[in-house]
């Protein structure tokens, strides 16, 4: 697949239509991917206008960021989906909208002071694989208190399923959907190329979409 600006707004239109046929009528947002991939993926995808955008990596953002024009960057609202360290916050505060990675109180005193009010996700580890980050469920109600607490703008829980394994996933975003639920969070951010209608039809309202719209991270891709 290569990056051209045609199969990029052919691809995010097919995700959409992928979606709707899970979704049962409900609304569910798309999150378009763009890490592993030069400002060209941003300025393809924004081809079919507003959009929101995720990233993994600080440094990654900030360069991609610092490369829009201001007008481009009016149609983004960008997503922070990675591991974060709370020394990068106070750099990523002016760019970030919604934080979807928050895994720690450390994270949320940071955020409180930095960014206050920040629109967040707590992620919760669904799968037990400890490098894709999230607190475990059991934690998850103490770090929705104090972040609400704390005065952010709780949007939701997000997690990330097993790859590989759709049970697996499938009881994970179950589980996430049912504690959101108890909690009063009207957002789950669950769901990636792999398992987005799984994702969907156990009740995600955002699905986060790169490979599917620009192909394999591993291939070269610039161009
Ligand atoms: C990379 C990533 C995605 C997108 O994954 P694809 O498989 O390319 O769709 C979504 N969410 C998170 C947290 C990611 O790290």
């Amino acid at each position: 697949m290569t990056l051209n600006q045609a199969s990029v707004v052919e691809n995010i239109s097919l995700i959409r239509s992928r979606i709707k046929g899970s979704a049962g009528g409900r609304p569910v947002s798309l999150v378009v991917v763009t890490k592993g991939f030069g400002v060209e993926a941003v300025r393809a995808a924004l081809a079919v206008g507003e959009l929101e955008l995720g990233e993994n990596y600080a440094q990654e953002l900030i360069a991609k960021h610092a490369e829009l024009t201001d007008d481009e960057r009016s149609f983004v609202q960008w997503h922070f989906l990675g591991r974060l360290q709370s020394k990068k916050i106070r750099a990523l505060a002016p760019i970030v909208a919604v934080w979807q990675s928050i895994d720690r109180l450390t994270l949320i005193d940071e955020l409180a002071r930095r960014a206050p009010g920040a629109r967040i996700f707590i992620q919760a580890n669904l799968s037990g694989e400890e490098q894709k980050g999230g607190a475990a469920l059991s934690e998850v109600p103490m770090l929705v208190d104090h972040a609400q607490t704390a005065g952010l703008d709780v949007r939701g829980l997000m997690g990330v399923g097993a790859a590989g394994d759709a049970e697996r996933s499938v009881a994970g975003f179950e589980a996430l959907v049912a504690l959101s639920d108890q909690l009063g969070l009207s957002e789950r951010s669950v769901g990636m190329t792999e398992d987005l209608e799984l994702a969907v039809s156990a009740g995600s309202t955002m699905v986060r979409v790169g490979s599917a719209i620009f192909g394999p991270r591993s291939a070269p891709l610039r161009g």
